[in-house]
Order: structure tokens, then C-alpha cells, then sequence
């Protein structure tokens, strides 16, 4: 084996030399069970330990890379150069109240919640369930972390993650931590300004209302249902490949209600069952990609190729990829 470069030595002997793993094969801990190994590999285990490895890769100049619950990554075969950290933080708690409090008598308005960036998004849902808190119930069963649901503004039915944020701590380039501001973030559909900042989440906070802790869990179960009936959820995937397409190629084409899923389009060109390799275009959800255990992220790539092109030729529509790609080529 070829000696460690010496800015790996002396990160491996800042992070703990029994808390850094080599050559980690990153398949382990993506949802689609695809991609090479990470050169160094450490789990941040709370806030502290993220804050400590972010600022250390930055000071002796390994390159660094978050990951969350691994459920919106296709890692490349070759895997990642660096530093990859993965986040395990896991705090939540009630931070506030807005509303008033008249002769004594309180008046909550909104609930405040501060989770931090690792806890599977999931967690944070049903806490905020049983605590009867209403927003979020109609993205239970979304997978990964909060740090991967802030980042891409994660969405389900008709709702956005962002719009029930008020705050996100973050950690930037430099090393150094701020806050930012809903509106500072720039929450759009399957973006926010961390895209382009590639700062790493620290923890967020949530602004909820008060609601009927029966009535929320019934729209979240209904809503998990939906995803059992329509998904292929024993599958391994990374959820849908492609983002939605623009309203206005759903008007040019007609499609049904003017929907602006992606899977239509790939359905009606056919593509169910389309095959590279070990990756399928599943027969369930035409917008997921699945691993039948014997894919190479070369498969799925060379498949999302497919796909594009002959969705392009039929339609005109230029399929843009949901989920991020990463990696040594
Ligand atoms: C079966 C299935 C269903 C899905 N359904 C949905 C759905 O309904 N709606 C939806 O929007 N998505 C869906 N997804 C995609 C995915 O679950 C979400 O986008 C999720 O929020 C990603 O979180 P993660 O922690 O897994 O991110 P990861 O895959 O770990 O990372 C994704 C990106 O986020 C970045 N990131 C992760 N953590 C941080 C952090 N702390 N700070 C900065 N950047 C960070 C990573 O660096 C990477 O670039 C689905 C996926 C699967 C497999």
C-alpha cells in the first residue's frame, strides 16, 4: 500500500487514528448500495465532532465531503478523495414560543424547534407528531438527514421542507459559523443557496403551529401509504433521478391535469424495465432507478443516459438530474 500523503497523517492523528476508517467503501452507506471507497472516512458523532472535522480538513487541506443519510447521492465507482464525514448528530429540542401572554393567560402561536443536521428526517417528523405540532406530517417517510433536506429543500405532495425553517446554522469554507435567515437562504424547488455556498448545516430551526396530534398522524400515515403504493421501497434507489420538468413542456405536451412529474415522460417513452447493466428503470415508479444488487454506479449512469436521450427524442424535454453526483470520475 502507498504511504499516507502527510496532510492525511496529521488529520488521522487529529480526528483519532481509531476513529478514522481507510478506503471505507461508500456503498455501505448510500441507500442505492453503489459507489467506491472514501479515502478517510469518520462519522461526526454530535455537534462538536462536525464542527472539529470541517475545520480540520480545512486546516491541513484535505478535501472534505458531508454525508447525511446517503439517500440523494450517486457516488462514482472510484469513490471520494479526501475526507468523508459522515453525520451522526443528533439533538433535538424545543427552543421557544411565539404568541402572547394576556392576564396570565398564554397565548402560544408558533412552536420553535432546533434540530441538528443529522438526525434522519424521520426523527424530527414524529417528534414533532407526538408533540402535536403541525407542517411537517405530509413528509413522513421522507429519507435521509435534515442537513440533505435543508440542503436540496427537500419536498413532498405539495410541501417544502424550507418553508417551515426559520434558521440554519451553518459551518462555510473558512472555517468560521453563521446563521442564516429564511430568507437568506434562498429556499426554491430542489434548491438553496448552500448549493452554491457548499457550506456544511450545522442544525436548523423549525417554526410549527399548534394542531390535532390525532388528525396530523392520520395525514402522515395516508401520506406514507402513498409512498408504499407508488414507490419501490424494497428496492435500492436514491428516490427520483430527475427533477420535475417545467410547466411549460407539461402544457406543449398536454400531459394529464398539466402534471410535471418525470416519471410520465419516462413512462410514456416507454422506458419501464429499461436495463443497463444491473440498474432498471423501475416497472413501479418510472422516475426511480433501481440496483438489483449487481449495478455499478457506471450502469446507472450509462442508464440515466438512456434515458435522457430517448425522452429528448420523443418529447423535446430535457430531463435535469434530482440527485448529485459525486466523486472521481
Ligand atoms: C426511497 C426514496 C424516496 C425519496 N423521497 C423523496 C421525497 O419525497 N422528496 C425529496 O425531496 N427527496 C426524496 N428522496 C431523496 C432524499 O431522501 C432527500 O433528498 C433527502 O433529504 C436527502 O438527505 P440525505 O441526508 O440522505 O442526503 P445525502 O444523500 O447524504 O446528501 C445529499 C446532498 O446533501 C448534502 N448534505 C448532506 N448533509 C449535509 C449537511 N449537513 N450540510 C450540507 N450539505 C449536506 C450532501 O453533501 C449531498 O450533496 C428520496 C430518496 C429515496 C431513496
Amino acid at each position: 500500500m502507498n504511504p499516507l500523503p502527510s496532510n492525511y497523517e496529521i488529520l488521522i492523528s487529529v480526528l483519532g487514528k481509531n476513529r478514522v476508517k481507510l478506503d471505507e467503501p461508500l456503498g455501505k452507506h448510500t441507500y442505492f448500495k453503489l459507489g467506491g471507497p472514501a479515502d478517510l472516512f469518520y462519522t461526526a458523532e454530535n455537534v462538536d465532532e462536525l464542527i472539529g472535522s470541517v475545520q480540520s480538513a480545512i486546516n491541513f487541506q484535505v478535501p472534505y465531503f458531508v454525508l447525511g443519510g446517503g439517500s440523494n447521492v450517486i457516488i462514482s465507482d472510484k469513490g471520494i478523495r479526501g475526507l468523508v464525514i459522515k453525520n451522526r448528530t443528533g439533538g433535538i429540542k424545543l427552543k421557544g414560543f411565539t404568541g402572547s401572554a394576556l392576564k396570565g393567560k398564554l397565548n402560544l402561536k408558533d412552536v420553535l424547534v432546533e434540530v441538528d443536521s443529522g438526525v434522519p428526517s424521520n426523527r424530527l417528523i414524529r417528534f414533532t407528531l407526538d408533540q402535536g405540532l403541525a407542517g411537517l406530517e405530509k413528509m413522513l417517510g421522507l429519507p435521509g438527514s435534515i442537513g440533505g433536506a435543508v440542503y436540496n429543500n427537500s419536498h413532498h405532495l405539495d410541501i417544502l421542507i424550507g418553508d417551515y425553517i426559520s434558521e440554519v446554522k451553518v459551518i462555510g469554507k473558512d472555517g468560521n459559523i453563521k446563521t442564516y435567515q429564511n430568507k437568506d437562504l434562498k429556499f426554491a424547488y430542489d434548491y438553496s443557496i448552500l448549493h452554491d455556498t457548499k457550506e456544511v448545516v450545522l442544525s436548523a430551526s423549525f417554526k410549527l403551529e399548534h394542531g390535532d396530534k390525532a388528525a396530523l398522524w392520520e395525514v402522515a400515515t395516508s401520506a406514507v401509504k402513498r409512498r408504499a403504493s407508488t414507490q419501490p421501497l424494497g428496492a435500492p434507489s436514491s428516490g427520483c433521478i430527475f427533477r420535475n420538468i417545467p410547466l411549460s413542456d407539461a402544457m406543449r405536451l398536454g400531459t394529464p391535469d398539466h402534471t410535471t412529474s418525470a416519471g410520465y415522460v419516462i413512462d410514456k417513452a416507454g422506458l419501464k424495465g429499461e436495463r443497463v447493466g444491473g440498474a432498471v428503470v423501475s416497472s413501479r415508479h418510472a422516475n426511480f432507478i433501481v440496483n438489483d444488487g449487481s449495478a455499478t454506479t457506471k450502469d446507472v449512469m450509462d442508464l440515466v443516459s438512456v434515458i435522457k436521450q430517448k425522452v429528448k427524442a420523443k418529447f423535446g424535454v430535457d430531463l435535469t438530474m434530482e440527485v448529485f453526483v459525486v466523486g472521481e470520475n
